[in-house]
């Protein structure tokens, strides 16, 4: 069974999940914009396992505790999609926050090359979805219609594409391909903002109408 706890930081309000099969006490952390020690203080409250860290993208408030929480478990493996690396070598955009981010640590996991994503026993499948950035992935559990989504589909919004690498119709194609064809009461844990689910969306999200 998969349980998400979910924790909103930093500076713009980024959504940070746990995600944790309850069966083998497994979990990844995806998006560890800000916190890291409340999010490894949750973890372990929940004598939970840490397995990975999964980026959605590479926006700064998307990755701004890996840094911390890699410190304290440097083998953890580290995804991304390589079209987002140039993004996180960056900074993932602090600098015009007037932020720095540690970013010296390189992801392990390259999302483009990689065909099984495991939670435990559970699966995940990697949905490609540039167009707020250009190697934004969502990740997509069935059994439990979960959605992982990022800054691509917000609760009667879209992603921004005004910044450096972003493409509006990109994104829409993104939505329209991999997002509107799952089911309907697939529950999306967006990066900003209140939860939705696919069948809301197609029907009260003014940018796909
Ligand atoms: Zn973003
Ligand atoms: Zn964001």
């Amino acid at each position: 069974m998969l349980t998400i706890e979910k924790m909103t930081v930093g500076p713009i309000a980024t959504n940070c999940f746990i995600a944790a099969d309850e069966s083998s006490g497994d979990c990844v952390v995806v998006d560890p914009g800000s916190d890291a020690p409340e999010i490894l203080k949750r973890i372990s409250s929940k004598g939970w396992q840490l397995r990975a860290i999964w980026l959605t993208h590479a926006h700064f408030d998307h990755f701004g505790a890996v840094a911390s929480i890699m410190k304290k478990f440097p083998q953890l493996p580290l995804g991304l999609h390589s079209l987002d690396f140039p993004l996180y070598q960056a900074g993932g955009g602090a600098k015009s926050w007037g932020i720095s981010v540690d970013c010296s640590h390189e992801p392990t996991t390259w999302w483009n090359h990689t065909s099984n994503l495991h939670l435990g026993h559970m699966q995940f499948d990697i949905l490609f979805v540039p167009g707020h950035s250009p190697g934004h992935v969502a990740f997509f559990q069935p059994e439990s219609g979960t959605l992982f989504g990022g800054d691509v589909l917000f609760k009667q919004g879209i992603g921004r594409t005004d910044l450096p690498g972003g493409s509006h119709d990109n994104l829409i194609n993104s939505i329209r391909t991999q997002f509107l064809p799952l089911p309907e009461d697939t529950i999306v844990y967006s990066g900003h903002g209140e939860d939705t689910t696919i069948g809301y969306e197609k029907h009260a999200n003014p940018f796909l109408a």
